[in-house]
């Protein structure tokens, strides 16, 4: 019985964990790696082991860090099970086809660089048809807390993470040779206390766990004092003539902050007609999504949606899919709320929305989550003077609102509460930069503390 790491090993993206068990191959994640020119270079690299020979995928979630690959793992031959929750399922869909669009763009950029230089073309990680491809390997779908038998000798537990909608740590059950080994795996672990989404449930008591630590050595700020902040940056926004553009991650974040505003109107922090604009394809398709699943959700959002009350509707939401429709957005000079994709403002209509307000001084640009070093997000959140967008050098005029209380992920102290209620003997880190997971293992204690390198494999 083994486990063996290949991907999310000191670094934050690319989740992919190998269980061998009984004879069978039980790959948990298959992420993409994102972040840097080398951590997109890992994606095409070997896997570490053989697609083809893989019999069941377990998914915890659907961030692309943890599903992204999946299209590639097809394509080499892959031709077992993929098992999520239902919620998952369907955000994978719309998560796995997005990637494929964009890998499509990025790879015609690609080729016609090589062209310039006298190169073949570039060939994509996974195209459009792959992805595809890729979701008819969903078979069964399962349930939070009920145990499901993946294989002879695998009895796999979805618990629910908290962390996006369908997100589960997986509890399995591993027997071989008589002999069982429990182990539980975290996923992202989610930040408690935040809306839509139910807390994270603690693991049980397990032998060992694999456990996330990107806020390994960090503690968020409280979640009331957050939202204030941001009701604050739209008002002051509004009352100088300019609109607000909010660079937001597609699933999760951007649902969060409707649901923000929705209360806002409630507690009259924010005027009831304010004129929101959803401006992302991604982020309408998995609102829908929010409506449909409401076993990921908090027992008061259920309520609220059971009377009637949409905390995801707003008098004033308009849900943009067309791109002309977001090109109208350019005209509007002053009194709308702008939320846009990435979240990092490294592609997608939000840098449209950057170029046409960052120069205003009555603009406010609020940036609510985590700006990776070298993106547009950071070089705003860092007060860039000027900022370059599309070749042009634009002067950052607007006034920038940087919200951190926010997060989707654990701190260090849920991340201890979750490792202290697994009582488990052997801790392996994954999922973290070096320095946070150091903070977190000597947090823990104990010799049985482990940072795998990639394609690293140890006995269970
Ligand atoms: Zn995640």
């Amino acid at each position: 019985m083994q486990i063996s790491f290949h991907g999310a090993d000191r670094v934050v993206t690319g989740s992919c964990h190998l269980i061998e068990c009984a004879g069978k191959r039980i790959l948990v994640d298959c992420g993409l790696f994102q972040g840097s020119r080398d951590l997109d270079e890992m994606n095409a690299a070997p896997f570490g082991f053989d697609a083809a020979a893989i019999d069941v995928v377990l998914l915890t979630h659907a961030h692309l860090d943890h599903c992204g690959r999946l299209p590639l793992l097809v394509k080499r031959g892959f031709h077992g099970e993929i098992i999520a929750t239902a919620a998952t399922r369907e955000l994978t869909r719309i998560v796995l086809l997005d990637a494929a669009r964009l890998e499509s763009e990025d790879n015609a950029r690609r080729t016609r660089r090589n062209e310039r230089r006298g190169l073949p073309p570039a060939e994509p990680l996974y195209s459009m048809l792959d992805a595809m491809h890729c979701l008819d390997f969903f078979g069964r779908t399962t349930e939070y807390g009920r145990e499901l038998e993946v294989a002879p000798g695998i009895v796999a537990t979805y618990i629910d993470a908290g962390h996006i909608l369908g997100s589960a740590s997986i509890v399995l059950r591993l027997t071989e040779n008589g002999r069982t080994v429990r182990l539980t795996m975290s996923g992202d672990v989610g930040n408690i206390g935040r809306p839509l989404l139910r807390d994270p449930a603690m693991p049980p008591p397990s032998d060992v766990v694999v456990l996330e630590s990107t806020y390994g050595d960090r503690l968020h700020k409280p979640v009331g004092s957050s939202i204030e902040e941001f009701y604050s940056a739209i008002n002051e926004t509004f009352a100088r003539g300019g609109n607000v553009v909010i660079p937001a991650f597609a699933i999760e974040r951007a649902q969060e902050l409707l649901f923000y505003i929705h209360a806002g109107i409630a507690l009259n922090r924010l005027a009831p007609s304010i004129p929101v604009f959803l401006d992302s394809p991604m982020a309408v398709s998995a609102t829908e999504l929010f409506r449909r699943h409401p076993e990921s959700l908090e027992p008061e959002t259920i309520a609220m949606l059971e009377k009637g009350d949409d905390p995801l509707a707003l008098p004033g939401l308009r849900l943009v899919r067309e791109t002309a429709d977001s090109m109208k957005l350019n005209v509007i000079h002053g009194g709308a709320v702008i939320i846009a994709g990435s979240g990092m403002a490294t592609g997608g209509r939000v840098v449209h929305h950057l170029r046409h307000n960052i120069g205003r001084p009555s603009t406010g640009v609020i940036i609510v989550g985590f700006a990776a070093v070298g993106t547009l997000a950071r070089q705003i959140v860092d007060r860039a003077p000027v900022v370059r967008i599309f070749g042009e050098e634009i002067p950052v005029r607007a006034k920038v609102y940087t919200i951190n209380g926010f997060s989707a992920h654990a701190d260090q102290s849920e991340l201890l509460r979750w490792q202290r209620a697994s009582a488990a003997r052997r801790t392996f880190l994954v999922h973290g930069e070096e320095p946070a997971m150091r903070v977190l293992a000597a947090q823990i204690g104990g010799p049985d503390v482990y940072m795998p390198q990639l394609h690293e494999r140890f006995d269970l």
